[in-house]
């Protein structure tokens, strides 16, 4: 499909800077939206009231089982498979543009209010934390949330990501992304192309959501590729979409290290029996024992804050410098 408009420099200064005015130039010439009535949509305001609510439950140590797979069952259907059933409501919750692509397609081709919104959205429920959007919104992360715990309950062995591995992955595709787009904008100029290339476009697991018809068998397959394979690796590994690929993923790892709320350590309740560690799927909670400065990321599934039980201590709670009283909790090490 041919582009009318193409590409913004890949940096995301320059991103930021050209905003306002491709914003405004989108809206010439008609009624343009504003970010509060597109914020006001259905979709966005579902999005942030299940973002908050999933906090309200891990602050008071509600969320568990009984709880976190309803919900997370109601994410992936709400936005990822109710959009494409003959049902004019749930069309207002489709996930589009996806994630990926607010994060993505804005440096191509342009920001629009939507992108601007998912954006936002998306960076406001992560600065509260801890990684709400990813952990309770998000129907790629639900999905594949559903399908590590569905491991778990079949006893699968698992096999834990080695952080460093899966981090210069996604930073790799990344910047194989901005300079696929710089291509794309060298060639705007110098070759009059009319169509910029993104390393995203063919990996997007979002696009599985999207059951639309395909011109043949090979393009289905391929259109329902990425998503097939997240689900098949999700057995064995947690969340490969988010660790490996999602660019959102690694904004909000970014994002995590200054959320307001995230998982916390009581210094004197841990005897470190390991038993967190053990049952986590991620490679975060030997992080947070060393109480690291800087994390991997936290989906805030509750496996480790669960699992501490009879010492309780891991739990979610504020970082140190946003707590009322000054100095440190008595107790609490983290941060
Ligand atoms: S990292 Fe990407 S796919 Fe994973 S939950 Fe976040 S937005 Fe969704
Ligand atoms: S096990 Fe703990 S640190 Fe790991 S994702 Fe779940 S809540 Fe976060």
């Amino acid at each position: 499909m041919k582009m009318k408009r193409l590409g913004l420099p890949p940096s995301v200064f320059l991103f930021l800077l050209f905003a306002s005015p491709l914003a405004a130039q989108q809206g010439a010439g008609r009624r343009a939206a504003t970010f509060w009535t597109v914020l006001a949509r259905p979709k966005f305001v579902v999005m942030l009231v299940l973002g908050l609510i999933s906090l309200a439950l891990l602050l008071t140590k509600k969320m568990k089982d009984r709880i976190k797979i309803p919900l997370l069952l109601l994410t992936t259907f709400l936005f990822g498979i109710a959009p494409n059933l003959p049902v004019a409501l749930f069309k207002k919750f489709s996930m589009h543009p996806s994630p990926v692509c607010a994060a993505t397609k804005s440096i191509l081709y342009g920001f629009g209010m939507p992108l601007i919104v998912t954006l936002a959205v998306i960076v406001f429920l992560t600065l509260v934390g801890p990684k709400l959007f990813c952990g309770w919104v998000c129907p790629v992360g639900a999905i594949q949330e559903l399908v590590a715990m569905l491991a778990d309950r079949l006893k699968i062995r698992r096999i834990k990501w080695n952080f460093v591995f899966t981090q210069t992955v996604r930073i790799g595709i990344f910047l194989l992304f901005v300079f696929l787009s710089g291509t794309a904008i060298y060639h705007t100029f110098v070759e009059e192309q009319k169509v910029a290339l993104s390393i995203y476009d063919p990996i997007n697991a979002f696009h599985g959501f999207e059951f639309v018809a395909q011109p043949s068998f090979l393009a289905g397959f391929l259109h329902y590729l990425p998503l097939l394979l997240t689900l098949a690796l999700a057995i064995k590994f947690y969340r490969p979409f988010c660790y490996l690929v999602c660019p959102v993923g690694l904004l909000t790892n970014l994002l995590e290290q200054v959320a307001l709320f995230r998982v916390t350590l009581k210094k004197t309740g841990c005897n470190d029996c390991g038993v967190c560690e053990k049952v986590s799927p991620c490679p975060t909670v030997p992080e947070i024992l060393k109480r690291s400065v800087l994390r991997p990321d936290c989906f805030s599934c509750t496996a480790c804050v669960n699992s501490c039980k009879e010492r309780k201590a891991l739990e979610y709670g504020t970082k140190r410098y946003l707590r009322w009283t000054p100095g440190p909790r008595p107790g609490f090490a983290d941060d």
